[in-house]
Formats: structure tokens, sequence, C-alpha cells
């Protein structure tokens, strides 16, 4: 997660945004009783806003004596930050059903930990129902395909032995990213990873079987790479770590940040293979693009994350990876009534080319793609998504950290904080993320992020997604 370095322009509840011990402060103050009523408050009639709702929809066409059915896709950090917003502001004038596989909320950013230590495994699941909005139909099952034109998706139950339909007005597709190794030759059947629950447990599962001194070798040079390679040098010392990286190690950190990632107490006994691409995972193994072949007991894919194929089988527009095109709104490029946010989406683009997938984006896109329905509803103009990053911020095991401040194009600054402080900081994001989900249900709207200032520079464009 992002979090505040510099303090741009703006009210102050929006200048501290991204910031998480100010949130922290603004969620918990004391809310005033008209806005504590508001949370449960049925719409009545002569209600002057729904009277403005009404003269508003003869404006934009929407029917709002009918309630306007939401239905979202996914109870990631998008997921469930747009649900709540949506159920928050808008009460009873809206219908919302989200869809999930499962009834758990899994924090994807501690993966990494449930992989290397079974006493994390706990603190990564949280039942979603807690974390929902009451008024929030949680549906257990997974979306198969979006048929826009009639307004529908198509579900199956958990098993996938029963299947429904479920209708919308508008959609919001939150479903992530996850397992990247069926676009790697062998990786499917030789390598594990850590992008899902069950994968991080078969990983956990294959390291227990592992006597002391096999190799363990991961592949890739971003966050998540750098996240597990130290968590299982602290959590398993006993085996022999290599970690492989087609670029350098921690590519978007600051020189200055880099010596101290390849100095830290977790990378000791780590072998850092640079500059060397793989192009197969074998039993023994990896072989690289110039054909070296680098032994190891167990692979762990870590340079990148897939995204599941449902909107490019929906015939939805996608970039190359499979992730739905959005506009500024988080609308569609096709439809319109299909929103999206999070890992599953790009935005089409130089807006969308410095953003990375992660939860510091997931969870204001799944904000704002609730803004653009409340907006429609009410017969506003919506406004364009924007989102200045201040920070990257990594754990390098459980006490020793990495935040890298960045500008808001997410380019490194000179300046990096280490050790036991940056860990803290770290775990205090990682706390945060989830923590502004349940205030979001306490309170719609309580949660802002920083903006770039409007003379900002340009983003530069980037290929790679950071986290890769
Ligand atoms: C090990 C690891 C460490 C990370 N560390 C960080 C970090 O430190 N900071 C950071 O910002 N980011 C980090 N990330 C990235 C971050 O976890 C993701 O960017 C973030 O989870 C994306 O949020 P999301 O809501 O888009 O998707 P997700 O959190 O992936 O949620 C998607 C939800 O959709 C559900 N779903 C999937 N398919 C369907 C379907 N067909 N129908 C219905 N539901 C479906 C999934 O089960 C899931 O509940 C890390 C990721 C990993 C794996």
């Amino acid at each position: 997660m992002a979090a505040a370095s510099r303090v741009p322009p703006g009210k102050p509840s929006e200048r501290w945004t991204g910031n998480a011990v100010a949130a922290m402060i603004s969620a918990i103050r004391p809310r005033r009783p008209s806005q504590r009523c508001q949370l449960r408050r049925s719409p009545q009639e002569g209600d002057p806003k729904i009277s403005q709702t009404r003269r508003l929809s003869r404006h934009t066409g929407m029917d709002n004596t009918k309630q306007h059915r939401i239905l979202i896709l996914g109870a990631g950090y998008a997921g469930v930050m747009s649900a709540n917003r949506l159920a928050g502001k808008l009460g009873s004038r809206v219908d919302i059903t989200l869809v999930n596989p499962i009834p758990e909320f899994v924090e994807r950013i501690r993966l990494h930990e449930v992989a290397a230590r079974i006493e994390s495994d706990s603190a990564t699941r949280h039942t979603v129902t807690e974390l929902l909005h009451p008024a929030v139909r949680l549906r257990l099952g997974t979306a198969t395909r979006i048929r826009p034109g009639d307004h529908e998706v198509d579900c199956a139950e958990p098993g996938g032995q029963k299947t429904w339909t479920q209708s919308y007005d508008e959609l919001i597709y939150a479903i992530g990213s996850g397992s990247p190794l069926a676009a790697v030759p062998g990786a499917l059947e030789h390598a594990h990873d850590v992008s899902g629950l069950d994968r991080a447990h078969a990983l956990r599962t294959a390291l227990d079987a592992l006597p002391s001194g096999k190799t363990v070798l991961i592949v890739g040079g971003g966050t998540t790479a750098i996240e597990t390679v130290t968590e299982l040098g602290v959590a398993r010392p006993g085996l022999s770590l290599k970690i492989v990286t087609s670029s350098v190690l921690g590519p978007t950190l600051s020189p200055k940040a880099r010596r101290y990632l390849m100095n830290a107490p977790a990378m000791r006994n780590v072998d850092t293979i640079e500059q060397t691409k793989v192009a197969e995972v074998t039993p023994a193994g990896i072989v690289t693009t110039d054909g070296r072949s680098i032994p190891a007991d167990c692979v762990i894919w870590a340079a990148s994350f897939a995204v599941p194929e449902v909107a490019k089988d929906s015939g939805l527009d996608v970039d190359r990876a499979g992730r739905l095109t959005v506009d500024s709104l988080m609308r569609s490029t096709q439809h319109p009534d299909v929103l999206g946010a999070g890992d599953g989406v790009v935005i089409a683009g130089p807006e969308g080319s410095t953003l990375r997938m992660a939860c510091g984006t997931a969870v204001p896109q799944g904000a704002h793609a609730a803004a653009t329905i409340i907006a429609g509803l009410r017969g506003e103009t919506p406004k364009p998504f924007a989102l200045a990053y201040l920070a990257l911020n990594m754990s390098l095991g459980p006490n020793d950290g990495l935040v890298q401040p960045t500008r808001a194009n997410d380019s490194p600054r000179d300046i990096s904080f280490t050790g036991r402080f940056a860990g803290w900081v770290n775990e205090l994001n990682n706390r945060y993320a989830r923590l502004i989900l349940g205030w979001e249900r306490q309170r719609a709207g309580s949660y802002h992020w920083a903006k770039p200032r409007r003379n900002a520079s340009t983003p530069t464009q980037r290929q790679e997604h950071a986290r890769s």
C-alpha cells in the first residue's frame, strides 16, 4: 500500500489520502448523529434527495422507482471497497449482490508469510460478511461468463455442479489476479506460486517435505519475489535459497534502497542471479533462455500474476494479458454498464500505464468504480480516476523492511527507510489495507487516497508491471 510522504493541496481529509495513520485517526473520529443515521435510513417519499434523484433520473433515463441492481464479481480489496461504498451511499435505492468463490476475504498481500509459516494462516483470512455492509448480499460462486447484451452473468456454485444466472443493471468486474504458471513451459507441473491461498498452502506442504540443505529457487525480482525469498530466509534457515531474475533485484528501487536490499540480513544466505531469463521449469530445476540448467528441489514462480479469463472469454475488450480494458471512469470501453477495478482491469491510455498490480491501486479503483455509479444515479458528472503513489513498501522477513518513497508516477525518490522501522510501517500498511474496508462499511466515503497535483509531470510509459 502507498504511504503518505508528501502533502498535496486540498481539503485536510483529502490531503492525507493514502496515509495509514492519518486515515485511521479520521475514521475513528466520532460520527455526527446525522451521519450515523444515514447508514440504515431508508429513503422516504418527499425526501428532498430522492425527489432530486427522480428529477435527475428523467434527465439520465434511469428509472429510480425500481431498485438499481448492482452485481459485483470478486470479494477482494477492490470488490469489497466498491460494495461498501455503494451500499453506504445509496442505501435501499440499490440492490447489491457480490459473487465470490469462498466466504472468506483473503489478505493476498500476506500469502508469502502463509507459505513460509503456518502461524500466519489465520491472520490472512476473514469472514467476508464481517467486512461487508449488511445490505450487500453475498452469493458463493464463480462467474463463468458475462453476457453484456442481456445484462446477465452466468455463475457456478462452489463445486461447479449447480449454475445460475445473475441479472444486473450495472456490473463491477473485480476478480483480481491469480496463478501465472500456465503461461510458463513446465511451470504448471513443476513450480509453485503464492498468488492464492490454496497455492500458498500447496507451497508450504512442499517446503515442509524438504529436508535441510535442499535448494529452493525463486523466479522474479519484484516485490512478491523479494518478500517471498526474505520470508523463507528467516523462517526456513536450513534451506539453500536462490533467486533468479531477468533484470535486477528490485528494479523499481532507488540505488540506495537496492544496496540495502542486497545486504539485508535475510538476504545473506541467498544466491542472487540477475540478468537471467527463465525459459522452462523442469523436474530438476530451471532452464534459462541461453540454455543453462540451474538445479533446484523446489521452484517458486513469483515473477508475475495472470488474470482470470472471464472478460476475454465473454468477448469484452481486454489487453494482451487479458485484463478488462476500462476508461478513466472505470467503465468498460465497450459496455459502459460494465465497470472494473483492481488487478483484473487496465485503464486504457497513458493514465493506466504507471499503475501497478497492488492493493494500493485496487482499493482506490474499487472506490472510484462505486463513485462513477453513484454519480450516474444522481445525475452528476463522474470524475476521471486519478492516483498518486506515495511509496513502495515491502517486508524483508518478519523484523525488517524497506519503504521506498515514490513520485506520483511510482518512480523512486532518492530516499528510503529500512530496518525494523520500515518493517513496522509495512505491517501497519498491510493492516490498513484491510481495516479501511471495515471503516468504509461503517462510514461510506471515509476512505480517500492521494491524487497527483494538477501540474504533475506526465507519467512515463512502463512496459512491465512493477510487481513482476
Ligand atoms: C504474496 C503477495 C504479496 C503481495 N504484496 C503486496 C503488497 O505488499 N502491497 C500491495 O499493494 N499489493 C501486494 N500484492 C498484490 C495485491 O495482493 C493485489 O494487487 C490485490 O490483491 C488486488 O486486489 P483485487 O481486489 O483486484 O483482487 P484480489 O484481492 O485478488 O481479489 C479478487 C477476488 O475475486 C475472486 N474471484 C476470482 N475469480 C472470480 C470469478 N470468476 N468470479 C467471482 N469471483 C472471483 C477471488 O477469489 C478474490 O476473492 C501482493 C500479492 C501477493 C500474491
